[in-house]
């Protein structure tokens, strides 16, 4: 500590590339603070430090790592207290460029799997990026030491040195709750589970905060389940969709989209008070929605669509500019290849052509003239060949009628289980189909020319991902706004550093399917954690989280001209 501060004094006054010199570790009262990387201008990207607090000036609780899911959720509560804090003592110190600003990742509304804090056994370690500050481009050493020996003791002081008991065991026991909920699932083939009283609405459409005075979620009576979890002495109560075909129907602004919605989101967990913290969704369900413009590379899309006017070859069909009904066939074709065992549809963000195509329209423009067999044809074949579910919200068609296994409608944001009336309906005025393909159709395996990728990054191999969208690689830029299951900046930065392993580190002999890299990023996070991609496993893993494999592989089909066999 002392010699912290004699260094500052040295430095004080001199170029800024001084503070290489602090670069280390350093004894504080009741932490440890290790400065793993120190910038080397006040205007680039900031310096990174982590806050070593040893079992001995913060106790650690066994229950807190009793189980995965309990860890993750501690982590992630700790990050919040101390995003929380930070934000407090932003003002205290001054200069040029980042002087004096620190972060830390901070989460949103989803509890995911995160390096920014790591409690085990014996010690809790928080990383933050802090900006060194300076007087134009020179060291002010008396504002770094104010960083130093006030700002970050008063940020640990307000988080990890104030956590409070009752809020962590109740953390504790949503984690168990969690876990129960998604065993049941399970044992019961439901793909989703909305217990009654959630809030669905979100209060705007850039906010992930509930929609305050909403109409809390109600299940319709046939599909309401209840059943005991831990931590709580009534039975949760709430509505469980089956495995199957599910379609939801209503009437415009009914709520149709914001349910769907709910169940995207389920995949991941949410926080208390979130309104969705008892939504859960089968955690490999992955939304279809239509692309146009996106590049596909060699996607078997045949199941859905065939002899093009071109005659390009839909078995490995590559384009730079998808339309509507081919972006979404291939989006369907690489979530099965990823392994996605439901498929979530809204109508809203689907191409027509590749959901319907109704009796007047096949009289017209007749089968051999069509290249595309619509998604209400497969949608059975998915069921019964392989497995897959499918919620589909459709409000302006009555095409799903007849193979929906339950038809919900949504009437002034209230589910009401309508199936045998649409059954009823679709009887009394049967549809002419037209032929339906023998089977499903196969996806096909695909193989990723690493060396493909390592072209892409150009001569500084730089992969950065630019917020939640958008990830820069080389001079190409991989745009992922329409991927729309992922929550957070701090995934999309780990899946660039995914992008950058594959192309350049990982021990791996010749080329991977894209399934085989899947599984291979999955153990090595099982193993080593989501710093697996660094060199020094000790250092700064700072502010990444956990992209599930869907996205993951959505970043690797949108690399244009990224090599595939
Ligand atoms: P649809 O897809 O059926 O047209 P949306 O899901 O887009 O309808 O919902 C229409 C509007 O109603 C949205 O602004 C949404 O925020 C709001 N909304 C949805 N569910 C609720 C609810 N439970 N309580 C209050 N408002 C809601
Ligand atoms: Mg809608």
């Amino acid at each position: 500590m002392k010699y912290l501060k004699q260094k500052l004094k040295q430095i004080d006054g001199k170029s800024y590339k001084g503070y290489k010199g602090i670069q280390g570790s350093f004894q504080f009262s009741n932490f440890d603070l290790h400065i793993d990387y120190a910038q080397g201008d006040p205007f680039a990207s900031p310096s990174k430090i982590r806050l070593v607090i040893p079992k001995r000036y913060q106790s650690i609780d066994e229950e807190w790592l009793k189980t995965p899911r309990r860890q993750t959720y501690v982590e992630d509560h700790v990050a919040r207290r101390v995003h929380k804090a930070v934000f407090k003592e932003q003002t205290i110190v001054k200069g040029s460029g980042k002087s004096g600003m620190i972060a830390i990742d901070g989460p949103d509304q989803t509890i995911l799997k995160r390096s920014a804090v790591k409690v085990e056994k014996d010690a809790v370690t928080v990383c933050l990026s802090i900006g060194l500050p300076a007087n134009g481009r020179r060291i002010n050493g008396r504002e770094a030491e104010k960083l130093f020996f006030e700002a970050l003791p008063s940020i640990l002081k307000h988080s990890i040195f104030s956590l409070n008991q009752d809020h962590l065991s109740d953390i504790l026991q949503l984690a168990d709750q969690h876990d129960a909920i998604r065993r049941k699932m399970k044992e019961e083939d439901w793909i989703a589970f909305i217990a009654n009283d959630s809030i669905l609405p979100r209060s705007s459409g850039i906010s992930s905060k509930p929609l305050q005075n909403s109409i809390p979620f109600k299940s319709p009576k046939e599909n309401e389940v209840s059943f005991n979890i831990p931590h709580r002495d009534e039975p949760i109560a709430g509505m469980a969709i089956k495995k199957g075909i599910t379609l939801i129907v209503g009437g415009g602004f009914h709520g149709k989209s914001t349910l769907l919605e709910a169940l995207e989101q389920g995949v991941y967990e949410h926080i208390a008070g979130d309104g969705r913290e008892y939504v859960l969704t089968d955690p490999d369900a992955v939304k279809i929605r239509a692309e146009d413009g996106r590049s596909i590379t060699k996607v078997n899309i045949s199941p859905f669509i065939n002899d093009l006017p071109n005659g390009s070859d839909t078995k490995t069909f590559t384009t730079e500019n998808a339309s509507g009904s081919t972006s979404q066939a291939a989006n369907v074709m690489e979530a099965l290849e990823a392994g996605a065992t439901t498929l979530l549809i809204d109508e809203d963000t689907s191409a027509t052509n590749f959901m319907i195509r109704d009796e007047r329209m096949q009289q017209l423009v007749v089968k051999d003239k069509e290249p595309i067999t619509p998604f209400v044809q497969k949608v059975k074949q998915l069921r019964d060949e392989l497995d897959v579910s499918t919620v589909l919200v459709m409000g302006g068609s009555g095409d799903y009628f007849d193979i929906a296994d339950q038809v919900i409608m949504m009437d002034q944001y209230i589910p009401f289980n309508v199936t045998e009336k649409a059954r009823n309906i679709a009887d009394d005025n049967p549809v002419e189909w037209p032929e339906e393909p023998e089977n499903f159709g196969q996806w096909t395996d695909r193989t990723v020319i690493r060396e493909s990728i390592e072209k892409r990054l150009g001569p500084k191999a730089k992969v950065q991902a630019k917020g939640k969208h958008h990830i820069m690689i080389g001079k190409n830029t991989i745009d992922l706004s329409l991927v729309e299951q992922i929550v957070e900046d701090s995934q999309t930065r780990m899946i660039a550093n995914m992008l950058k392993y594959m192309a350049v580190y990982a021990p791996v002999n010749g080329d991977l399917t894209i399934t085989e890299w899947l599984e291979y990023f999955e153990r090595e996070i099982e193993q080593k954690g989501l710093s697996f991609t660094q060199k020094d496993q000790e250092q700064h893993p700072g502010d990444l989280a956990e992209p599930r494999r869907f996205e993951v592989s959505a970043a690797i089909n949108r690399l244009r001209q990224i090599n595939i066999k």
